[in-house]
Formats: structure tokens, C-alpha cells, sequence
């Protein structure tokens, strides 16, 4: 991106919107941040998932990335495969229905958009909130990752999902992300920010080693940080690594990088931001003295589909990171505790301020947060420490 710099100030295009500027003199204090200038966590979460990969289409040809499938090819799984993973899932004890995206289907999908209509939804969004619904219905908790939304789209699913999300990755103009459909670092921050105005806990995060620098990423983490201090909506950040797979042979970054950017990271982000590296593409027993307080999602019955080579590390290996760190594991669910409502909400949690002064989370997921079955008891055990 052609950060609109002056001596004191950078400035970042935000799609539909004002820039957020940023202070160039704290962008260059994070340049020399290490794992020296951080304290580790007091303990690690993770969430019990299952993937719910609803289509592989994408608008977008991201370099590194192996998930998307090219017009023809790619998949959308009916809403009654939506329901035997949901189902699976809460068998198994998982609290979060994980859905994975590309970004809109674009004209080239023809197939998709047949089927979609076929269905009775004129968009892939309309769909998700369908896909929702079910995995609501079969006992977990969604999180959509539907890449960049406008506002009508978030707010068409906002209202079924316990939280959202979408990596910022880089606020760099790289060439990993050119191609005929460039995806932007504008539209994405635009998206953050909507999600924001809308209320919906968010997580986003960074990308490392696709051709941004280090001061890159300590303008990806304060642009999140500056959306975060507007609406106090995010509630987990991923400092995520670039792996090798069959698209992408430009290497992943070394451990020294790694720990630096997670560092980096803990301070850029305010304390009540979560911090996660995703352990089966990170060494992440060598990162909890950077400052990582997560380690993601992890699924007893779906594979990783964003990166199905790098298998997910079982519960045993969390417990043995833990362990290894000194540090306690607990479980949470896909939406952090400081927006939950106040009746659920631990006591030692202070609750995060929404910017209308409502609710964080829609009535829909509140009912099925206290209800009276299987599923309400997993979520309630779940906040109340299990595991
Ligand atoms: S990284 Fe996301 S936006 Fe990019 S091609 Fe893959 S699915 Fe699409």
C-alpha cells in the first residue's frame, strides 16, 4: 500500500470510509520489540471446532493459498452435509461450528450460483445464514469467516453467529494478493471497522511471510489496534505463518522472525486483545514467552481445510505445550468471555463496551447459550471452566 506518510503520521485508505492514521513514532518504537519486552501469559484457551468449509469458491487467487478451487471445481456442501458435520461436532463435545469461505463467489461460478438458487438463496450469504441456523439448531456456537462484507451482507448473518471473523494479513500492498481480482487491504480494514459498528466480536490477524516487512506488521497491528480502541470488538488477533503447500514455494518465515512478530504484537495490542498462534502451523511452544495467551481451534472430527497438509495437533499436545510452558489450559467458547452477557460472564470478567450500549451477542445466541439441553449445558460447563 502507498501509505500515505508524512514525518509523523501514516496514513491508511479505509474502503467507503475515513483513513485511519497512525503515529509514525510508535510505528518505528515496535521495530525494535523482542521477547525480552514481554510477559508471558498466565494461561492458554482453545476451543473444541469442527470445520464447516460451506464453498471453495473465491473471487480472489492469493498465492499461498491452497483453499480455493477455480470455477467448475469448487465445492458447496448442502445444507444436509452442513448438518451431519454439526451433528458430529456436538457428538463429539465441540462447542464452535467453524465456517470457512473464499470471498464472494464472483460471475465466473456459475455452478455455484445455480445451486445456490436451486436452494432458494440468491446469495452466499443468504445460504450461510441458512448453514447457521442448522448448526444452531444441531448444538454449536458459528463462526463465519466469510472474507471481505459490506455492511449488508455482515448484518444479513450477524445476528446467527457467536462471533466473526477475517485476517487483515497485511495492510502492504504485496504480490501474493495481485492478480486480476486484487484483494485489498482497504476493503478488508473496511470490513473490521463495519463489524465494529455493528457490534459483532471479531477476530482478524496477520499473515507473515508473504513479502510484507517487519514494519508492515507493526502497521497491520496498530491499524487493528486503532479499530479496536474505536469499538472494543476484537477479541482475538492471529499472528499466523505462511507455509509452504503446492501453490506456495516462497518459504515460511524462521522461528527468531516469528517470536519477534509475536512479540511485536503483544505490545502493540491492548492486554484484553487474545493473542494465538495457530499451533499446527507454528511452533508454538517456543512462542508462549512472546506472549500468546491461544491456540485456536482444534477439531476431534475435521480436518484444517485452509491448510489440510498440517494435521491438528490433538488435545494431548495442547495439554503438553501447557505443560511444558508451566501455564494453565482451559477451553472457551468462540466467543470470548467479555461479551457475554452479564448474567454469563465469569465474575472476574469485565465485560467490553458495545458501541451502542446493547448487547454483544443477538437473542439467538443468548437462548441458545442458557437453554435448557445438551447443547446449553456444553456452552454453560464450558464458561464455567471444564477441561
Ligand atoms: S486466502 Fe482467502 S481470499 Fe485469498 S484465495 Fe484463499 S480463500 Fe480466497
Amino acid at each position: 500500500m502507498s501509505h500515505g506518510s508524512t514525518d509523523e503520521e501514516v496514513l491508511l485508505p479505509v474502503a467507503d470510509g475515513e483513513p485511519i492514521a497512525l503515529s509514525a513514532a510508535r510505528i518505528d518504537e515496535l521495530l525494535g520489540v523482542g521477547p525480552a519486552d514481554v510477559d508471558p501469559a498466565a494461561a492458554l484457551s482453545f476451543a473444541r471446532n469442527v470445520f464447516v468449509p460451506l464453498t471453495t469458491a473465491c473471487r480472489y487467487t492469493c498465492t499461498y493459498c491452497t483453499y480455493f478451487d477455480p470455477p467448475g471445481e469448487a465445492s458447496l456442501l448442502a445444507p444436509q452435509e452442513v448438518r451431519e458435520i454439526a451433528r458430529r461436532g456436538a457428538e463429539a463435545g465441540c462447542t464452535e461450528a467453524l465456517f470457512t469461505f473464499g470471498d464472494d463467489p464472483d460471475d465466473r461460478y456459475t455452478q455455484i450460483h445455480e445451486q445456490l438458487a436451486v436452494w432458494g438463496h440468491g446469495s452466499v450469504h443468504s445460504y450461510l445464514r441458512e448453514a447457521c441456523e442448522i448448526a444452531i439448531d444441531e448444538g454449536l456456537l458459528p463462526h463465519a469467516n466469510p472474507g471481505d462484507q459490506r455492511r449488508e451482507q455482515l448484518e444479513l448473518v450477524a445476528d446467527v453467529n457467536a462471533s466473526m471473523g477475517v485476517m487483515l494479513e497485511t495492510t502492504a500492498d504485496v504480490d501474493a494478493h495481485a492478480g486480476p481480482r486484487v484483494k485489498t487491504p482497504a476493503q478488508r480494514l473496511a470490513t473490521i471497522r463495519t463489524a465494529g459498528e455493528l457490534g459483532v466480536p471479531f477476530t482478524t490477524g496477520i499473515l507473515v511471510g508473504i513479502g510484507e516487512t517487519r514494519r508492515d506488521r507493526a502497521i497491520s497491528l496498530l491499524a487493528i489496534r486503532a479499530l479496536h480502541e474505536r469499538y472494543d470488538h476484537v477479541q482475538e488477533v492471529i499472528v499466523q505463518p505462511v507455509v509452504e503447500n503446492e501453490r506456495w514455494r516462497g518459504g515460511t518465515p524462521d522461528l527468531e522472525t516469528l517470536r519477534r512478530t509475536v512479540a511485536m504484537a503483544r505490545v502493540a495490542l491492548p492486554p484484553e486483545v487474545s493473542l494465538q498462534v495457530p499451533p499446527n502451523l507454528a511452533a508454538a511452544g517456543q512462542l508462549v514467552d512472546c506472549g500468546i495467551d491461544d491456540l485456536g481451534g482444534v477439531s476431534p472430527v475435521t480436518a484444517d481445510h485452509i491448510n489440510p497438509a498440517y494435521a491438528w495437533p490433538a488435545l494431548d499436545e495442547l495439554e503438553r505445550i501447557a505443560r511444558e510452558a508451566g501455564v494453565a489450559l482451559h477451553e472457551r467458547l468462540p466467543v470470548y468471555p467479555r461479551y457475554l452477557p452479564s448474567e454469563l460472564r465469569p465474575p472476574a470478567v469485565d465485560g467490553a463496551t458495545h458501541p451502542d450500549g446493547r448487547s454483544w451477542l443477538s437473542d439467538r445466541i443468548v437462548e441458545a447459550l442458557t437453554a435448557d439441553t445438551d447443547a446449553g449445558d456444553r456452552y454453560r460447563a464450558v464458561i464455567g471452566g471444564r477441561g
